[in-house]
């Protein structure tokens, strides 16, 4: 194995590393022997090749789902209760194994890629519970004879698309529900993350899981659009749940329309992070530094656009430059990292493109700039100062490891500016004073606000986002809602007879 982890986790590591996808209960290669290779972000080596599944696979995985749906959605809500319980008990279990393999097919560092197994967990075992309290409705009768009574029921099968960022916890927030609702799920992940997503499949297979309730189909860049197809107009997929870019949501939602699927689309953002005069300074830096550099600031909900009061911008750009002239930088497996490398060079391309537009149009580089020692992926962690609305920082996910400060005046300037935008995913703001607290929150059109704090995502709480953000909630009873249809039924004939 590729990590410096000890040797009880490695043997754990060896055991979920799996060469093949999962359909309907077993484990299976591509017809024709087509693979692709997974390689750790930070050393450039290969760590494993998996399936490269097209239409074939993908039509097969569905069918799978679609008869495993008939027994899936007749268990008792406690009895897939039991099942998810299982599977979450499980994740915890090989937590660090599970941490190994994420951090070396994605490069965050080992203590974050942890912490992101056991968030997924929780979706898990968090929905484990839910599932049993997908309660119906009665409604008082619109007739003396008759009873309005509201029942709620699975979509049926769930096509899940889930990208690199974040490759377990996006599959759980997704698959976790689907299944607690009583729906059965054929995921696709990122090509550049399989791992993550096979291993989860291994453990769910343990915990008991039925043949064809969990189905992965893995897929190279090239086959996504095939697979993609199948998944958006097959008539048995009645959902499609995507987590990705704008640009790929719109896509999957224009194919989603050939059938009317359900929806749950959670897109792009451009976070804006505020600090006002009246911020709790060191706390602002502290939020910031999270918010921006997590996951090298490959993260959907990560400060893209900093912007500063006037009276206190210098003093916040002197105390952040300082941390993040500190973060330490290196290959996710080494002790005290804090950024890894970013996923590929087309990341690496877009971060330098974003300064050097920043520059030629004036921001002053505070610090960074350039590409790191530690190998041709990393990057140095940046600030740039005097940013401006033309530039693309403004209007684009930087994703990467770029902090940008814009001054402003006022309120009302900083929300117009906040708002300046095509994506409404998440915002954050610092402020004590209590009034503006609330008019800051409501003025901004963003699914979830951050209010003095950075981290947002939750298994109880609602994550998502409105404009090109897009559409759907994941976490917290308003998740499971999407994969769930309601029916009216009217009881008739009720009245004693004569
Ligand atoms: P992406 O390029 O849109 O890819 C996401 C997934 O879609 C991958 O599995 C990808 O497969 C697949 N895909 C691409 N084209 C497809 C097609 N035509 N048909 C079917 N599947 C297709 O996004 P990414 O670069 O992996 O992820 C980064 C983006 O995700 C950022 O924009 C980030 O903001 C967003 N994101 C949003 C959230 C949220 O909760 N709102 C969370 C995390 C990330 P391949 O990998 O094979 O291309």
């Amino acid at each position: 194995m590729k990590t410096s982890v000890s040797a009880v986790v490695s043997a754990d590591y060896e055991s979920l590393l799996r060469s093949e996808s999962y359909i309907d209960g077993a484990w299976v290669a591509q017809e024709a022997g087509r693979r692709f290779a997974v390689t750790n972000p930070a050393s450039g080596l290969v760590i494993a090749h998996v399936p490269d599944m097209g239409r074939d696979e993908a039509l097969r995985a569905v069918e799978a789902a679609g008869r495993a749906f008939v027994s899936w959605r007749q268990l008792l809500a406690r009895e897939r209760g039991r099942y998810l319980r299982r599977w979450n008990e499980l994740i915890v279990t090989h937590a660090d194994a599970l941490a190994a393999l994420l951090s070396a097919e994605q490069g965050k560092p080992l203590a974050e890629a942890r912490g992101e197994v056991l968030s997924g967990a929780a979706n898990v075992e968090w929905f484990a519970e839910e599932g049993q309290r997908i309660y119906g409705d009665t409604i008082p009768t619109h007739k003396a004879d008759a009873r309005v009574i509201v029942m709620k029921e699975p979509v049926g099968v769930v096509a899940a698309i889930t990208p690199w960022n974040f490759p377990s916890s996006m599959i759980t927030r997704k698959v976790a529900p689907a299944l607690a609702a009583g729906c059965t799920v054929v995921l696709k992940p990122a090509e550049d993350t399989p791992l993550s997503a096979l291993a989860l499949a291994a453990l769910a297979q343990e915990a008991g899981i039925p043949a064809g309730v969990f189905n992965v189909v893995t897929a190279s860049l090239t086959s996504a659009p095939e697979v993609g197809e199948v998944l958006t107009t097959h008539p048995l997929v009645r959902k499609v749940s995507f987590t990705g870019s704008t640009e790929v949501g719109k896509i999957l939602m224009r194919q989603s329309a050939s059938t009317i699927k359900r929806l749950s689309l959670e897109l792009g953002g451009n976070a804006p992070f505020i600090i006002f005069d009246s911020a709790d300074l060191p706390r602002a830096v502290e939020g910031a530094i999270g918010s921006k550099f997590r996951n090298a600031g490959q993260t959907c909900i990560c400060a893209n656009r900093i912007y500063v009061q006037d009276r206190v911008y210098d003093e916040f750009a002197r105390l952040f430059t300082e941390k993040v002239k500190a973060l330490h930088v290196g290959p996710g497996d080494q002790p005290g990292v804090q950024v890894g490398p970013l996923i590929n060079q087309a990341a690496i391309d877009k971060v330098k493109q974003h300064i050097q537009d920043a520059q030629a149009h004036g921001a002053k580089l505070l610090c960074g700039g350039g590409s790191h020692e530690a190998g041709p992926l990393f990057f140095q962690p940046t600030v740039l100062g005097d940013m401006a609305s033309v530039m693309r920082v403004s209007r684009e996910e930087t994703f990467g490891p770029v902090a940008g400060l814009f001054r402003f005046r006022d309120e009302a300037e900083v929300t117009r500016l906040a708002n300046d935008t095509a994506y409404g995913l998440a915002a954050y703001f610092y402020s004590r004073d209590l009034g503006q607290v609330f008019r800051v929150a409501e003025a901004l059109e963003y699914g979830m606000v951050g209010i003095n704090e950075p981290l947002l995502a939750a298994a109880s709480a609602p994550f998502g986002g409105v404009k090109e953000s897009g559409i759907g909630r994941e976490g917290s009873h308003y998740g499971i809602n999407d994969f769930i249809n309601i029916k009216y039924l009217l009881v008739g004939g009720l009245s004693s007879p004569a």
